[in-house]
């Protein structure tokens, strides 16, 4: 059969893991290399707050690249220049429900769709559209950060910051890398007494 008789096919890769593991910063890679071939990208992040949100994405190593912000997932197929060839999107996490069907429309329409994001809260429990994608995905890229407390490979992300809230943004003050033999997803959680906060700290 002759090849792209179809048109170019699309597909879906996600590259998930905790924070601090180098998802934007392999995402950023990917999307410059695409733009280096001279392919034309687009590239989305999810605002979260306003008074903050800069059009770029920034790695915790300040590697960054321009980006779009959109305030839900359904945004990114109004602003999808018909001619775009490869799509970035970050923090998958922070997205409604319809981020899985927007990526796989978009991997319909013959793009090349690259999307980051937690896979885990800070519960250790799946992020549910994000589990969904990873089912969608052609490729699934799992990266892991350093254990902060041990140097072990760190697939949990630890909030040092308690908060019941799903979502709490936060850099290197509010989070920390943690294996899973040091996580301690009730240090994040409210209500753990306070001495006994004291005492796993
Ligand atoms: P993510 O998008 O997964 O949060 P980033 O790509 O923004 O990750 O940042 C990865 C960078 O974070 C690393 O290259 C390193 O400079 C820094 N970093 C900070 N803490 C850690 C850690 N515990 N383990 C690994 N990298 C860390
Ligand atoms: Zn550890």
């Amino acid at each position: 059969m002759t090849p792209f008789l179809r048109g170019p096919m699309g597909w879906v890769e996600v590259i998930c893991g905790p924070m601090f593991s180098g998802k934007s910063e392999e995402l950023i890679r990917r999307l410059r290399r695409a733009q280096i071939a001279r392919q034309r990208v687009q590239v989305f992040k999810p605002v979260i707050d306003d008074r903050y949100s800069r059009e770029e994405i920034v790695s915790h190593s300040e590697q960054r690249i321009p980006a779009r912000n959109v305030h839900a997932a359904r945004e990114i197929l109004e602003l999808m220049d018909p001619r775009t060839q490869v799509v970035g999107i970050d923090e998958a996490h922070f997205y409604d429900d319809e981020i899985s069907s927007v990526v796989e429309s978009l991997a319909n329409m013959g793009k090349r769709v690259i999307v980051a994001g937690l896979d885990l809260d800070y519960l250790g429990q799946p992020f549910d559209h994000v589990t969904r994608l990873l089912a969608q995905a052609e490729e699934i890229t799992k990266s892991l950060a350093i254990c902060m407390r041990c140097g072990n490979p760190a697939s949990r992300t630890q909030r040092l910051v308690p908060s019941e809230e799903r979502i709490v943004v936060g850099g290197a003050s509010a989070y920390e890398a943690r294996c899973r033999q040091c996580f301690e997803p009730r240090l994040g959680q409210v209500e753990l007494p306070l001495e006994e906060r004291r005492a796993g700290t």
